[in-house]
């Protein structure tokens, strides 16, 4: 789990695949909508029927997201594109005491997992093959390159380099990744430059040696600084790399983030909080605090484990918002928390709606073309990717996104953000009239789900509790 595999965090890879299978009948064709218009004004009309183009008058911002897909061992919540080090025939540079060696069932198949590999922060012993590394890294280049032609001369302004497990990639490999970033692509100055840790995989050296290849800010996946519930998950690290790699980040980078995970098993409110008090002794200007979810063709999917009843996740979850609001954290989504001016800027681009270019095995793409936008995905095996990016080749799967899905896509997005988005941010980066949504949004305006400003599109606290069933009324 980690910063960018919440829900909206995982645009880049699994949230943001084509979404057609939710669109309904197609429109007929119907000429361009009248100018945008504010949403109180515009609800008294019928909705607008779609147009079947598109047309935008200026591009979205954009972003570029990697994909490093290998771990050390699958997570048994995890259903991200992940893959064991050893899955694609290659070997962990050390095989974990107590294991028969990696592969599809280095993970035991009853819960609780049994005892978590403990690996010594100064020298985690986790690394990948040093082929494997250049190969991949290589094959990034060429997907790189293969897709300029659709994103020519548009600059970029951050880049995430998420798993996966980056940092088991060497500092080395990270070098040589971000100076063809650079050679290839218009990075804006001071870019946000994030790289995805786990604590079971990095060491002192590494960080500084990410920090020294351009990486400015760094996402560790914590989930918790205590052993029990760190067991339960299944996680590589103990408690002491948890607090060991908290500290290198803090030491090491000005912006950094945390990952904790609440509602696990055997958890209680108190050991919670604890988790919270402990992350807040490193003083991280962001921290993502996920509820863990049973994710279909997972482990625990499966073999559920015993989760604390929805009373105590209430209390978890209002306990987590004062403790951090106390501490000067803004609650600005869903699952995020960050101190003033250290928001993530690159997963602000995912909730606003913006552009990315996803690279990497199974990344997928939203891109925006003058007068329509389109989404790709890469081929999810790493094997399989490498391959066709060999081939120049690396896109499994691309269409266009058709105008009816695009108030959806946009609101799922969009109403994760407490502050919601100014109404003009609709029109600018779905291409359509707000009049499309007009009806609806007066509806969720009369439900008591949006708020009534006019010049905002923001939920209300009912709305961010009954998210789902918000962003399901602008389901076409
Ligand atoms: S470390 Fe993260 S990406 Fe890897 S298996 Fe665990 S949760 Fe999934």
């Amino acid at each position: 789990m980690a910063e960018h595999s919440d829900p909206a965090g995982r645009m880049a890879t699994e949230a943001a695949r084509p979404r057609a299978e939710l669109g309904g009948p197609a429109d007929a064709a119907t000429p361009r909508a009248e100018p945008s218009r504010p949403a109180e004004a515009a609800s008294v009309r019928a909705e607008l029927r779609l147009p079947d183009r598109v047309r935008f008058s200026q591009l979205p911002p954009l972003a570029l997201y990697m994909h490093l897909p290998w771990c050390v061992r699958k997570c048994p919540y995890c259903d991200f594109n992940s893959h064991e080090v050893g899955a694609s025939g290659q070997r962990p540079a050390h095989p974990e005491p107590g294991t028969a060696g990696p592969g599809p069932h280095a993970i035991p198949v009853t819960t609780p997992i049994t005892t978590p590999v403990t690996t010594p922060f100064a020298d985690s012993g986790h690394a990948l093959d040093p082929a494997l590394e250049r190969r991949y890294v290589d094959c990034l280049r060429r997907d790189l390159e293969s897709a300029l032609p659709t994103i020519w001369g548009r600059p970029v302004h951050t880049v995430f380099l998420g798993g996966g497990t980056p940092s088991l990639f060497s500092p080395d490999a990270i070098d040589v990744l971000l100076s063809s970033v650079r050679a290839l692509l218009p990075l804006v100055p001071a870019a946000e430059i994030t790289l995805e840790a786990n604590p079971g995989t990095v060491d002192v050296g590494r960080f500084e040696g990410f920090r020294q290849a351009g990486v400015n800010r760094v996402s560790i996946g914590v989930q918790s600084f205590d052993g029990r519930h760190l067991e339960a998950l299944g996680r590589i690290h103990d408690a002491r790399a948890a607090r060991a790699a908290a500290e290198a980040a803090a030491r090491h980078f000005d912006n950094f983030n945390l990952d904790l995970m609440y509602g696990l098993p055997g958890q209680r409110p108190a050991d919670c909080e604890r988790d919270i008090a402990f992350a807040l002794e490193y003083e991280p200007p962001h921290l993502s605090v996920y509820n863990l979810t049973l994710e279909p063709n997972t482990v625990f999917a499966k073999y559920p484990p015993q989760l604390p009843d929805e009373d105590a996740i209430a209390d978890m979850q209002d306990a987590i918002e004062a403790r951090l609001a106390h501490a000067g954290f803004e609650h600005y989504e869903v699952s995020a928390h960050a101190r003033p001016g250290r928001r993530c800027r690159h997963n602000l681009n995912y909730w606003q709606f913006g552009d990315y270019l996803g690279i990497g095995a199974g990344a997928h793409s939203k891109l925006s073309l003058p007068d329509r936008v389109l989404r790709q995905a890469r081929y999810r095996q790493p094997g399989s990717y490498m391959d066709a990016a060999e081939r120049g080749a690396p896109i499994a799967e691309a269409h266009e996104v058709a105008p009816r899905e695009l108030p959806f896509e946009f609101m799922l997005n969009a109403l994760r953000l407490t502050e919601g988005v100014p109404v003009t941010l609709f029109s600018e980066r779905t291409g359509l009239d707000l009049a499309v949504v007009a009806r609806r949004i007066g509806a969720a305006v009369a439900d008591g789900l949006l708020d009534p400003d006019p010049m905002r599109i923001r939920p209300t606290p009912l709305g961010l509790r009954f998210l789902n069933d918000l962003q399901q009324r602008f389901l076409d």
